[in-house]
């Protein structure tokens, strides 16, 4: 339970490492400390200041007294039948509710994070948009999910090999925290995630496209397009009206030319919405200049919204087209369709603070 007499302890993950010194110099404590700490926090994945056997008990109390370590608490889960997607309800310390999702595929195991609590952006498709947006996560927040999911996966002798901020809400409109997330993940004397196994994926806000470039990451960019004329990007995406397919392109051509990497483009495929082999051509006439891997994946269905997904004929056809155009891309497989893996799905079915929690 969220401590309600202490709502405002200072979430430990929000404080980088010379912050967290200042803080616990401040209390009169070694330096030496702090690293300690953080050791606690991102390598072994503590949850609980009893765990911190090194730390002396004056400072662990002293911790739990003032701070808090903001591992979120788990309302409600679903796995899929076959094990290898689990979906995780959050509750953050406001009483907000956030989606993280693990995927096992191969040897690889992927946590999808969130960065808003809901997304203001409306997409119609997209559960999360079509329940509206509530607030920014705070950089802790986001960091958290990804501890929540690696402390998972060590119960197993697993390790966390991949982080996709494709979860609920667009992170280039939660600049600053998604960023700090980021560089809070890969702290090679922290949490050690691999730059190239980080994707940040947006709806395709230009500025923050910008700006990301310019940060010398070696993440992977994925934008989700959809459709390649505007017209059809208007209904589906709202934001490209404010921000036009050839404003986003001239955005996507800058990342590459900046040194970024390959850029991903995402296609939900909509039965005789965005599936025709005019729309592929047209995806692949925007794509000239750009260093560029498609992901085609049939729509998930979800409430609001009367599209359907593709049908496998329709897919293949439209993955013809791009292969005669050389386009590279990937077909993927809905996966664990059944638990309703589309962002904010879960979130939307069971929204009530202690919903049934099905057992591991
Ligand atoms: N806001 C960011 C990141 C979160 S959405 C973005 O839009 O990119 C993550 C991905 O899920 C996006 O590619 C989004 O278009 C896709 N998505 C959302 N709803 C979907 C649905 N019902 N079926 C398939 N993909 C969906
Ligand atoms: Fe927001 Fe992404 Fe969903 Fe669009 S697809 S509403 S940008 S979370």
């Amino acid at each position: 339970m969220a401590d309600v007499r202490r709502p405002f302890r200072q979430n430990l993950y929000d404080l980088d490492l010379p912050t967290l010194q200042a803080l616990l110099e401040s209390w009169g404590e070694a330096p030496y400390r702090a690293r300690q700490l953080w050791e606690w926090l991102y390598i072994h994945l503590a949850d609980r200041f009893e765990q911190m056997s090194n730390l002396p008990r004056s400072l662990r109390e002293k911790l739990a007294a003032e701070t808090a370590i903001g591992a979120p608490e788990r309302i409600a889960s679903q796995l899929s039948r076959s094990g290898e997607t689990r979906k995780d309800l959050l509750r953050l310390a406001d009483g907000e509710t956030i989606e993280v999702v693990l995927m096992h595929y191969d040897q690889r195991h992927t946590a999808c994070i969130s960065s808003q609590a809901g997304c203001p952006l409306g997409c119609r498709f997209c559960a999360t948009g079509q329940s509206g947006f509530q607030r920014d996560l705070s950089a802790g927040e986001i960091v958290a999910q990804a501890l929540h999911v690696a402390r998972q996966l060590q119960a197993t002798g697993k390790r966390l090999s991949n982080v996709v901020m494709m979860g609920m809400g667009e992170p280039l409109l939660n600049y600053d925290a998604a960023l700090t997330a980021i560089r809070r993940l890969i702290d090679p004397q922290g949490f050690r995630l691999g730059q190239r196994h980080v994707t940040l994926s947006t709806a395709g806000i230009v500025p923050g496209i910008d700006r990301l470039a310019d940060e010398g990451l070696q993440i992977t960019l994925a934008v989700s397009l959809h459709a390649a004329t505007d017209d059809l990007r208007d209904q589906l995406l709202p934001i490209n009206r404010r921000y036009p397919l050839d404003a986003l392109f001239a955005a996507c051509y800058r990342y590459c030319a900046r040194g970024g990497r390959r850029i991903s483009f995402e296609w939900a495929l909509i039965d005789g919405v965005n599936d025709s082999p005019q729309q592929a051509q047209a995806l692949a006439a925007r794509l000239q200049g750009i260093t560029a891997h498609v992901n085609l994946i049939p729509l998930n269905p979800t409430p609001a919204y009367p599209g359907q997904p593709s049908s496998p004929q329709a897919v293949q056809a439209f993955s013809a087209v791009l292969e005669r155009l050389h386009v590279p891309h990937t077909v993927r497989t809905r996966r664990g369709i059944e638990i309703e893996a589309g962002c904010g799905q879960l979130r939307r079915q069971s929204p009530r603070p202690g919903a049934p929690l099905q057992k591991d």
